[in-house]
């Protein structure tokens, strides 16, 4: 499909990503205020917004970057998670506050739960831009969700189509109407 020619449906728009994303950075804070945070973003859907989240985190905050296997050009999760990229830092003893970009399956987030808990974090929770709740194949409720969507498959502020549209500064759904 060229999604060039389709019409493009905003689902969250840069000035609800910017009000949303404030108001979880501040939850985050208090939530965190007497503890040692240690923010892991994985890459690459979650870059812009975990970018946009930490400046919005005001307690001192640790930072570490993650990548596993994705769904690559299809829109379907093939369901086995791999680590391609793992974090460099010792996270003994810190509170580790996962960011991802979107849950649908959630078998990545549960995967990447189970993988870093063996690093022996104080604790671990996680917290995604966007939740389809509807898609579960694993019993997982993220700690921290900026919005919840319906089952359509989103692109656009980190979310890619193939290759490419991460860089779309809003959440968008590309309808099968033509331009
Ligand atoms: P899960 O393991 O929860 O099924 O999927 C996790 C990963 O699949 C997300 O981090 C994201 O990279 C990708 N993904 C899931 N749903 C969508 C979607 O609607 N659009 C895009 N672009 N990626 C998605
Ligand atoms: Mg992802």
């Amino acid at each position: 499909m060229d999604i060039e020619t389709k019409v493009w449906e905003t689902l969250c728009s840069e000035e609800d990503i910017v009000r949303r994303t404030a108001e979880l950075g501040k939850q985050i804070s208090e939530d965190y205020k007497d503890k040692k945070l240690f923010v892991i973003s994985l890459l690459k859907g979650s870059f812009i917004f975990t970018a946009d989240l930490v400046r919005k985190i005001d307690i001192p905050v640790k930072l570490g970057f993650m990548t596993t296997s994705s769904y690559g050009h299809s829109e379907e999760s093939s369901g086995k998670i791999n680590v391609l990229a793992d974090i460099n830092d010792d996270v003994e003893g810190y509170d580790i506050l996962v960011v991802d970009d979107i849950t649908d399956s959630a078998l990545t987030m549960s995967f990447v739960m189970n993988h870093l808990k063996s690093k022996n974090p104080a604790s671990i929770k996680c917290c995604v831009l966007l939740d389809k709740p509807v898609r579960r194949k694993v019993d997982l409720v993220p700690d921290y969700v900026g919005f919840e969507i319906d089952d359509k498959f989103v692109v656009g502020y980190g979310l890619n189509y193939g290759d490419y549209y991460r860089n779309v500064p809003y959440v968008f759904n590309v309808t099968n109407q033509d331009r």
